[in-house]
């Protein structure tokens, strides 16, 4: 585990990685332990085995490919090498009180958005205006880009939270009928010059704008930061500041939504998202539904 730490051995991709994240590895909690793999079945599953051998917190998972990549309720995540994908190790535990109740629910919907908004905040400074559909999925123009996943180990010791992004692949990597819904950030990037263009704006990329494995390295070290930064202010300041730039972020709110949960289908209007981040629903019937993180989809009406 001390050459780990130490960051010995790592493949030359992850120590690219590590070379950009910011400030020293001693300072920071989440990527002071950092591990790389070409190919896994999901990290997620690969961090919550970690977690079980005692490794600390912030460790951070990387693989280039995941053969069995998973989204919620069991759905497949289609994990090609140009994305990233990657899980953390946290233990809320050693915060109790920054989220309450010790719940893996509550633990998931904070972290959720503790997850998405870093990424949406790493996109930003790619130049990308991405956004969160709640409670998991980071999306650009109606397009998924990608999502996270919070899942709590048995024991509710520590919390695994697993993210993934298009990065720079083509979309026929993924299946058929992912790939009308989805979208690569190197591809948004393209479009949203296209329609700065048409806009009458310059259009202009600055030269050197990365692509391909760099913009890999350099939006995986643009994640981590911002979780690094998001985690300390989660644990300082709670869980309210966090959620207020979530909500800030939000694709749903204000909108009028589908929710599914199991056979049951009913419709609303998002009105806010509650401090354990679950979203509150106004119901035709004017009453205020809490939908929680987990077993629901939620489709954005307009
Ligand atoms: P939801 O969109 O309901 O929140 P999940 O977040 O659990 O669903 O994501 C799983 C779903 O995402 C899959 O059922 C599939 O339709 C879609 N998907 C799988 N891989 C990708 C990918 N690489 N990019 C975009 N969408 C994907």
């Amino acid at each position: 585990m001390l050459r780990t730490a130490l960051g010995l051995g790592l493949p030359d991709w992850v120590q690219d990685i590590r070379g950009r994240l910011e400030g020293s590895p001693l300072l920071r909690r989440i990527g002071r332990v950092l591990m790389g793999h070409d190919c896994v079945s999901s990290t997620n599953d690969v961090a919550r085995d970690l977690a079980l051998s005692g490794y600390p917190e912030g460790t951070v998972v990387l693989a280039r490919q995941q053969t069995a990549g998973r989204g919620r309720l069991g759905r497949r995540w289609v994990s090609p090498v140009g994305g990233i994908w990657m899980s953390v190790l946290l233990r809320p535990s050693s915060g109790v009180g920054v989220w309450g109740a010790g719940s893996s629910q509550v633990a998931g919907g904070v972290l959720l958005a503790l997850g998405s908004l870093a990424t949406v905040q790493a996109l930003a400074q790619v130049g990308l205006e991405a956004g969160i559909k709640w409670p998991n999925d980071v999306y650009w123009q109606g397009r998924k880009l990608g999502g996270i996943l919070a899942e709590a180990a048995a024991d509710f010791s520590s919390v695994v939270l697993g993210m993934g992004l298009n990065v720079d692949f083509p979309l026929s990597a993924l299946p058929p009928a992912e790939q009308g819904a989805a979208i690569t950030v190197q591809e948004a990037l393209r479009w949203q010059l296209r329609m700065q263009r048409d806009r009458g704006g310059s259009g202009r990329i600055d030269g050197g704008q990365p692509e391909g494995e760099s913009l890999v390295a350099a939006l995986t070290a643009a994640i981590i930061d911002r979780m690094d930064d998001l985690y300390a202010r989660l644990k300082a300041e709670g869980a309210e500041p966090l959620l207020d730039r979530w909500r800030e972020e939000s694709l749903v709110l204000g909108k009028k939504v589908l929710i599914r949960q199991g056979e049951h289908c009913w419709e609303g209007m998002a009105e806010d998202i509650d401090r354990e981040g679950a979203l509150l629903v106004r119901g035709d019937e004017g009453d205020l539904v809490r939908v929680v993180a987990g077993d629901v989809s939620l489709r954005v009406e307009g």
